[in-house]
């Protein structure tokens, strides 16, 4: 055996061994994503961890109570204890340990508990403290640290091995654990990869200069020490204020940016109002001059009847359409502003009675498309109860407008998920696009003709108005020819009695 300082101990044959298991276990653990054969190397690695834990195992039980056979020296027994200078090459009980705690982790490579906490993770950064200890011990040649009490120590290229097992166990799993905020790309993360390794180096480096001054003869025991906390000191408070800067800086930064996402969300408020505002001042202003050209084209018509040939009545037949539309327009867009504007305060409402009276409100239509209609119990929520109707009418109203060539069958249902209640209404009528689905909620944006189907366009983005200012949101399900369900959301209130 080449033994690379005669009076040390060095790595067992089996923890050599155990060692090799253990990175072949990790490296087909890293990635088993890759089928067919991911299952079957899955086995492999899993049966290599045991075979490690197993080693770690057998070898402890042997320190404490002797066991018949010895596990680390199952390899090249005859060649183990060689008489002379070097000590005996058995595996030191802080190397079982090790090898145990590097099996567990690598048998629960992937276990998380329900907070994200990897037991693997904890295992292995326990051996790499164990390996870390016995490093520092062969360092400052002090046996206290890589041994457990009188045992054999753990041998330095043992500690090298382990302590690189652990970091590439690590940096196997560098986005999950304790590891993903080491990795991250937050402040925390900086923060992480500049203060740990520090941590770890300075004093080990520091100490052994100390250490070395020491047994030159430059300063006394007393002196190393002092100069080890004074230098401790003046590192740490440097590389600690110098992390401070940089939480205190990227503070600043966020609350710079918070002011200005509130003004710009102030101002956007600002201007949705003044918007609002404008629509309603400018389409309640522009229905008198509307309501005069009407009136006075009707007069026209009526009085000049005689001296105006047949094409001229056709300009004036279209001048009238073309101002009824617009009425119509203006009075969709005085709706649609009043919202938010005119809106009245929300209050526990049933939704049941809110569906009758749109039901009511489209009896005609109704009755003479020989609709059927039913629907399952409805909830209360809180709502302003007029425009809950609205909304139940637009829908039902489309649902009744957009019927295919059958006689409309439409359902409302309300179903519970969570804090919330997903009302639907569905239709068996001519169905609508998946391209279309964004479009229709627009205000003026229509997939049909004027000729085809009456309308302007308002009835969803109205609905859609109403529903966001209840806090809830509304969506469309549907395929052409297939009929359409129309879903929204409102928030569910707390003294829930039905249904
Ligand atoms: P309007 O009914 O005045 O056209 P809406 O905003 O209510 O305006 O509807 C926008 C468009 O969405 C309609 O033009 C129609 O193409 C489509 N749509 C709405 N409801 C239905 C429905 N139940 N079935 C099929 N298409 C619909």
């Amino acid at each position: 055996m080449i033994h690379l300082a005669p009076s040390m101990v060095v790595m067992n044959p089996m923890t050599a061994l155990s060692l090799l298991f253990a990175g072949i276990s990790l490296w087909i653990r890293r990635d088993v994503s890759n089928p067919p054969a991911a299952r079957y190397y899955f086995y492999i690695a899993l049966g290599l961890a045991f075979l490690v834990s197993l080693i770690g195992v057998l070898r402890l039980i042997d320190a404490v109570v002797s066991l018949p056979f010895h596990v680390d020296y199952l390899l090249f027994p005859n060649r183990l204890d060689i008489p002379g200078p070097s000590p005996p090459e058995e595996m030191a009980p802080n190397t079982a340990f090790g090898l145990l705690f590097c099996g567990l982790g690598l048998l629960f490579y992937d276990w998380r508990t329900h907070k994200e906490f990897r037991p693997a993770q904890a295992f292995v950064l326990l051996t790499a403290l164990l390996a870390l200890l016995a490093l520092i011990g062969h360092l400052y040649h002090v046996l206290l640290l890589n041994r457990l009490g009188s045992a054999l120590p753990m041998s330095l290229d043992t500690a090298v091995a382990l302590e690189l097992f652990c970091m590439s166990f690590l940096a196997a799993q560098s986005h999950a654990g304790v590891m993903a905020v080491i990795t991250s790309r937050t402040v925390g993360g900086a923060v992480a990869r500049r203060l740990i390794p520090t941590a770890v180096l300075v004093p080990c480096l520091l100490g052994l200069l100390l250490l070395m001054g020491e047994q030159a003869g430059y300063y006394g025991r007393e002196s190393a020490l002092s100069i080890f906390a004074a230098g401790t000191i003046v590192i740490f408070t440097g590389l600690i204020w110098w992390n401070a800067r940089l939480l205190h800086l990227a503070d600043l930064e966020r609350a710079r940016a918070e002011e200005q996402l509130r003004q710009t969300s102030l101002n956007l408020q600002r201007s949705n109002t003044d918007l609002e505002q404008f629509a309603y001042v400018a389409s309640h202003d522009l229905f008198e001059p509307l309501r005069m050209v009407t009136s006075y084209l009707q007069l026209f018509r009526q009085q000049y009847k005689e001296l105006v040939d047949k094409q001229g009545k056709e300009f004036i037949e279209f001048a009238l359409e073309g101002a009824k539309r617009m009425e119509a327009l203006i009075h969709d867009l005085l709706a649609y502003s009043r919202v938010d504007m005119r809106g009245r305060a929300f209050e526990p409402t049933d939704c049941e009675q809110a569906f009758n009276a749109a039901v009511t409100n489209l009896k005609i239509a109704l009755q003479e498309s020989a609709a059927s209609i039913t629907h399952s119990p409805l909830p209360r929520v809180l709502a302003d109860k007029i425009q809950l109707t609205q909304v139940f009418q637009n829908l039902i109203g489309n649902a009744l407008k957009f019927r295919g060539d059958r006689p409309p069958q439409i359902t409302v249902a309300a179903v519970r998920q969570e804090n919330e209640w997903i009302f639907s209404v569905r239709d068996n009528g001519i169905g609508i696009d998946s391209k279309d689905f964004n479009r229709i909620f627009v205000i003026f944006q229509r997939l049909h003709t004027r000729q085809e189907y009456a309308g302007t366009g308002i009835g969803l983005a109205l609905c859609k108005k109403i529903i966001e200012r209840h806090g809830g949101r509304i969506w469309v399900e549907s395929s052409p020819g297939q009929g359409s369900s129309f879903y929204f959301a409102l928030p569910m209130l707390e003294e829930v009695e039905k249904p």
